[in-house]
């Protein structure tokens, strides 16, 4: 079978094996910076496959390091703008620009602190391998998005698998709550695989897991504050019935009678679709006045 010159990646150029590029920079694995690499080149091709065919593509990449992940998804044929905080990273990274001429830029700087959304353009895939803790606030902030449909075509995360459950998980699921909420409110959510924590160096405490998310049509008329004071109420008293834990939520005992939802139900037992219901009818009661 030929492949489409249109859609196939560009040969790849021989590269230097990554953990010579980590010794050779002296690329001693911060534990401030949460590093833990990836070096085995088939799990890192596995990753950047998960957003589709990447050849001619734009994605904006968070944390490099050494560059293993960015290999793959150069190798895969897109154009890669990547955001690095350790500068330590950026000669071995600029290695890697001159093998794929034209196809990389890095930026040196804090991901929570760039505007993205400039740099990346409009339609990148976002692809990253984080720090949980940094992983986190930038899901919730391109989830919480002013602007929808977003700049970003798909997300592609490295989480704590506990973190990707937390994302994924439906209603029932001890790990359903506002996460879940949020990110299946705004995308469609799945967990692509789990990674050993054996992959990586050093190896974290947990197993890990990529997560893919691709923006959802959003129903007119909720308010992003609205699903997050909701939510936020609803799951501070989880084991409660709703009647009791939204009592002190202005307007949303009415919302659940105007949407026929038994207050006697437990937070954990509402679908995506029904706080999303409840939040528009807090929302229509308020614009009426
Ligand atoms: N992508 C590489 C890989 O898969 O092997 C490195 C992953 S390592 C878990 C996380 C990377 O994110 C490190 O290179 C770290 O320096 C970088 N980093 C941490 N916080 C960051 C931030 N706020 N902005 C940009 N990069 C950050």
């Amino acid at each position: 079978i030929l492949a489409n010159p249109d859609t196939a990646p560009p040969p790849r150029p021989a590269l230097p094996p990554l953990r010579d590029v980590i010794a050779r920079h002296g690329l001693s694995a911060s534990k401030a910076l949460g590093q833990n690499f990836l070096l085995d080149g088939q799990l890192l091709d596995r990753i950047a496959r998960v957003p589709g065919p990447l050849a001619g593509e734009r994605v904006y990449e968070v944390g490099p390091g050494p560059g293993g992940l960015t290999r793959a998804l150069l190798g895969a044929g897109a154009q890669v703008v990547a955001v690095e905080r350790d500068d330590r990273c950026l000669p071995a990274l600029a290695e890697l620009g001159d093998a794929f001429p034209d196809r990389l830029r890095v930026i040196a700087g804090d991901a929570l602190a760039i505007d993205e959304a400039a740099e990346a353009g409009t339609g990148a895939h976002i692809v990253a391998n984080l720090p949980y803790n940094v992983g986190t606030a930038l899901l919730v902030r391109w989830l919480t998005a002013p602007v929808w449909p977003p700049f970003w075509a798909s997300l592609t995360l490295m989480f704590q698998k506990e973190v990707a459950e937390r994302i994924v998980a439906k209603t029932d699921d001890d790990a359903y709550g506002r996460l879940a909420i949020l990110a299946q409110w705004r995308a469609k959510a799945t967990l692509a695989f789990t990674v050993h924590r054996s992959a990586f160096v050093p190896p974290p405490k947990v197993m890990s897991a990529v997560v893919h998310l691709v923006p959802a049509p959003q129903p007119a008329g909720v308010a992003i504050g609205t699903i997050e004071a909701l939510t936020a109420a609803a799951f501070g008293q989880r084991r409660k019935m709703l009647r009791q834990s939204l009592k002190a939520m202005p307007g949303a005992l009415d919302a659940l009678a105007v949407v026929g939802i038994d207050p006697a139900r437990r937070a954990e037992t509402l679908s995506v679709d029904e706080f999303v219901a409840v939040a528009r009818a807090i929302d229509r009661a308020r614009a009426a006045g």
